[in-house]
């Protein structure tokens, strides 16, 4: 309903612009069906144009919103120290990027070297099994003692 509303007021105002021209050509002594129909055809045309234009504008102001996001979601804020002067910067990391940073002391650029380093993984100390049994053994002795 309300596309069919804004389409209907869309061909009104094409009609109330195309009336001057009409008027203007039977003004000149040419046919007004022709110059108000061109009118018409002329508005379509530039209507057409000025809508592909517009969406193809906002679909890359879309896209390039979409890319800020994605790189803003995959960035990662880390210190590092300058190359040259040794000040810690507060630098974003993406992943899939090279990654380049100016020191906020000696305005140099620095390249940023990822290193990618394996460790085990830790267990909380209460959550360790032996460490469990021990303290469990330790507890059942002091009860024991006690009786
Ligand atoms: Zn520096």
């Amino acid at each position: 309903m309300k596309y069919f509303v804004v389409a209907l007021l869309s061909l009104i105002i094409v009609a109330v612009i195309s009336l001057p021209f009409a008027g203007i050509g039977l003004l000149l002594g040419h046919n007004p069906y022709i110059w108000g129909l061109s009118a018409v055809a002329g508005q379509f045309i530039i209507g057409g144009l000025w809508n592909t234009l517009t969406n193809k504008i906002l679909r890359n102001k879309i896209r390039q919103t979409e890319l800020l996001e994605e790189i803003e979601r995959s960035s990662k804020y880390v210190i590092l120290n300058c190359a040259y002067c040794s000040v810690n910067n507060e630098a974003s990391i993406i992943l899939n990027q090279d990654n380049k940073f100016t020191c906020k002391n000696c305005k140099q650029r620095n390249k940023v070297d990822i290193n990618y380093v394996v460790s085990r993984t830790t267990e909380p100390v209460l959550q360790n099994n032996v460490i469990k049994e021990i303290i469990d053994k330790v507890e059942k002795d002091e009860d024991g003692r006690e009786k």
